[in-house]
């Protein structure tokens, strides 16, 4: 039986990458009568302008809707708990220290402009930042004088001379990853494991966790393949036996559209279909169908993800659901709808039934991070749009309603006129005419923000929904 994971970190909602990622771990513990883990990594502080308050219960609600119940984690406890990293501290640091002990490890008392120095020293070489392994040669005992007295201090992981080799379930055969040396200048991986805060990296909290939690199998993506050869020298300096990996691939998303009003059992078959396919027939699964067909042969390379297939899925369900007499008032729309659509028209014509509910379930389709804001759009160069984000940001909690951002936008508008106006001395008369162009740009720049440029209901209706933090966190922080 296997024992697997889901380990997202909370900055963001569920999006159709890590929803494939959390299945396959389900499908694989299902499929062998094992147990999957839910287990939050919310180490990293400096990531936390993109967490979000409520983040972990969207989480929680996306993973049950898609039907992904976990067997240990928060809500449910385990043997094995806390299972939110931030709650197990204690563990890390005595972990790190054990590493020092037994000479894996050392204290290295670098300070930042230092590290800084030798980053730009290497960049000059064109050579990847490691650290020199100054702090490596410092003596045991002044290293635990230094840090008794409250010197700063981060503990850094002394990687082998060669890595551990390792077998990937998608990657095959992983080979030793040789140090690179270039001129004299010596570069050495070692990782940082503890932070001057005592906070753990993800490297460190991931290793041990997944070791005490007794996980056998890691299925996660593939942009952490090139930092499992030094997890596995931490599995090594700690004398334990990795799990198995397997490293599952990004996903490219046709147009980067968002989707609508499906059915859970509809979105878990598309997702599951993504990088892994079975050879019997029926592309119709539902959860039962997929554990029992399951098997970890994923496809190496980026996955495509093809739209239509998803409407042709939702085809099936909702043909499903209404032989076995599954209705309610959700289903019945989306049913109306998918038998007034031909089979051929797909995906476009999903579009056109969207309702503001619908609206939850993009989510799962849109990408965890905003991607970065332009420095132009349509003709509002960079001050009009620092101008909007400062508009809304401004925007305090009690107004995010439907109503009152509707006025609170017209404002931001009024905004963007004026300082235009002011820039190109605009007359009385021309201010007239630019209302209509200018809030037509405005509203366009928040739909391509908030909804990907989507149609649908109407911004302030979608920025209530979304809620203030949300919303905001799409666009990023106004200053530059
Ligand atoms: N917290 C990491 C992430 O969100 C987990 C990676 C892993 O599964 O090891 O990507």
């Amino acid at each position: 039986p296997a024992r697997t994971r889901f380990a997202p970190s909370p900055t963001g909602y569920l999006h159709l990458g890590s929803l494939r990622t959390a299945l396959f771990n389900y499908l694989l513990a299902k499929a062998t009568g094992g147990q999957f883990l839910l287990r939050i990594e919310d180490t990293d502080k400096v990531g936390r302008f993109w967490t979000i308050p409520d983040a972990e219960r969207r989480l929680y609600e996306d993973l049950r809707w898609a039907g992904l119940q976990w067997d240990e984690g928060p809500e449910v406890g385990g043997p094995h708990g806390p299972y939110r990293q931030s709650e197990r501290t204690p563990l890390y640091q005595s972990h790190a220290h054990k590493l020092l002990d037994s000479g894996h490890a050392y204290r290295c008392f670098c300070s930042a402009e230092r590290l800084h120095q030798l980053a730009e020293q290497r960049a000059a070489l064109g050579v990847a930042t490691d650290y020199d392994r100054t702090c490596a040669s410092i003596p045991k005992d002044e290293s635990d004088e230094r840090a008794a007295k409250g010197e700063q201090h981060v503990i850094r992981l002394l990687v082998p001379e060669d890595y551990p080799e390792f077998n990937d379930l998608v990657y095959g055969h992983v080979g030793r990853g040789k140090k690179k040396r270039r001129q004299d200048m010596v570069a050495y991986e070692d990782p940082i494991l503890l932070k001057t805060d005592g906070l753990p990296t993800y490297h460190l909290a991931n290793v041990v966790d997944d070791h005490h939690m007794k996980i056998t199998h890691v299925i996660r993506g593939d942009e952490w393949l090139p930092a499992t050869p030094k997890h596995l020298a931490m599995y090594d300096a700690f004398g334990w036996e990795p799990p198995q990996f397997a490293h599952v691939a990004l996903l490219v998303d046709e147009k980067g559209r968002s989707s609508i009003g499906i059915f859970p059992e509809t979105l878990v078959n598309f997702v599951a279909l993504l990088g892994w396919s079975h050879n019997r027939g029926n592309d119709c699964m539902d959860m039962e169908k997929l554990i029992e067909r399951f098997h970890t042969k994923f496809t190496k390379g980026n996955a495509k993800v093809k739209l239509d297939k998803l409407w042709f899925l939702q085809h099936k369900h909702a043909i499903r659901r209404i032989e076995s007499g599954q209705t309610d008032d959700m289903v019945e729309s989306i049913v109306k709808l998918v038998k007034e659509t031909p089979e051929t028209q797909g995906y476009e014509a999903m579009l056109r039934g969207r309702t503001l509910e619908d609206y939850r379930n993009a989510y799962l389709f849109s990408s965890g991070n905003p991607a970065p804001r332009p420095l132009s759009f349509q003709g509002l160069g960079a001050t009009d749009l620092a101008t909007i984000i400062r508009g809304l940001y401004e925007i305090p909690a009690d107004q995010w309603n439907a109503t009152s951002l509707k006025t609170r936008v017209e404002k931001i508008v009024a905004d963007v006129i004026t300082d235009i106006a002011e820039r190109e001395g605009a007359k009385e008369a021309d201010i007239k005419n630019m209302q209509k162009v200018v809030n037509g740009k405005v509203l366009h720049f928040l739909r391509s923000r908030i909804a990907h440029g989507q149609h649908g209901p109407n911004m302030s209706e979608v920025m209530e929904l979304l809620g203030r933090e949300e919303t905001l966190r799409k666009f990023g922080p106004w200053e530059w």
